[in-house]
């Protein structure tokens, strides 16, 4: 059984897909739980604010998946943050791929079966999910690709390669945003399922925090992620008479 984290000094920090919400196929196929924006919300509320989900879709596609959820979202794989406020910042300098590169990864890869290419101005994903013998050729192209243009570098996802920024990464939103109110002086816990979360992680344990993973810590099920969550919302839950129920 984890431990109840207390809500007065605790900075939670979120990855979404595959960690709040079940992976699927496409990225566009995930469904959100319908208690889950009520969850978040809560949680962040407890906290006084200090709840950011951390994810490598873009904002804007993270906002379209969270409609109206006040809390702060850090998109990009951490490049672009907005506070629960509505203020948006970018922590990372923004470094759009060059053009004509993502229209050569569109039209050389793109076009395979099963692979699909998603663009997201900073950084870019392949995903070969749908065609898991495409693996190799995929990571010997991006990988000529990355060399090439010098400003992003390759990472590896669930069944996807990124090409993202040099120097980015979950870890730096982190990192920013613990020198940040509310976040400030709190004890961060990074709860992630990928390896692009192992970067949020780390910045975590150096900030005196804790590292959650799906597949160890929750036999690999959002559900479980969101039950505990919902179970640490609830205990930061204080009566009028001043005491934590
Ligand atoms: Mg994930």
């Amino acid at each position: 059984m984890l431990a109840r984290f207390d809500p007065a000094s605790t900075a939670w920090f979120l990855d979404v897909d595959g960690t709040l919400v079940d992976l699927a196929p496409t990225p566009d196929g995930v469904t959100v739980p319908a208690t889950l924006p009520s969850l978040l919300e809560r949680l962040s509320t407890v906290t006084s604010g200090a709840l950011a989900l951390v994810s490598g879709r873009a904002l804007a596609d993270l906002e379209a998946l969270l409609p109206g959820v006040g809390v702060t979202m850090a998109g990009d794989h951490g490049a672009v943050v907005r506070f629960a406020d509505g203020g948006k910042r970018w922590l990372s300098r923004r470094r759009p791929l060059p053009r004509p590169l993502v229209r050569e990864i569109q039209n050389d890869l793109g076009q395979l079966p099963g692979v699909l290419v998603e663009d997201k101005q900073t950084c870019l994903t392949v995903h070969y999910r749908q065609a898991p013998g495409s693996r190799d050729r995929l990571r010997r192209v991006l990988e000529a690709m990355a060399a090439r243009c010098g400003t992003h570098e390759l990472t590896t996802a669930h069944m996807a390669f990124e090409l993202r920024p040099r120097g980015g990464g979950k870890g730096v939103a982190v990192a920013r945003l613990m020198q940040t109110p509310p976040f400030r002086d709190r004890r961060p816990v990074f709860i992630g399922d990928d390896v692009t979360d192992e970067d949020g992680i780390r910045a975590a344990l150096l900030f005196g925090g804790v590292g959650l993973r799906v597949a160890q810590d929750f036999a690999g099920e959002p559900a479980a992620v969101r039950r505990w969550l919902a179970a640490q919302a609830e205990a930061g839950i204080v009566t009028t008479e001043g005491q934590i129920v």
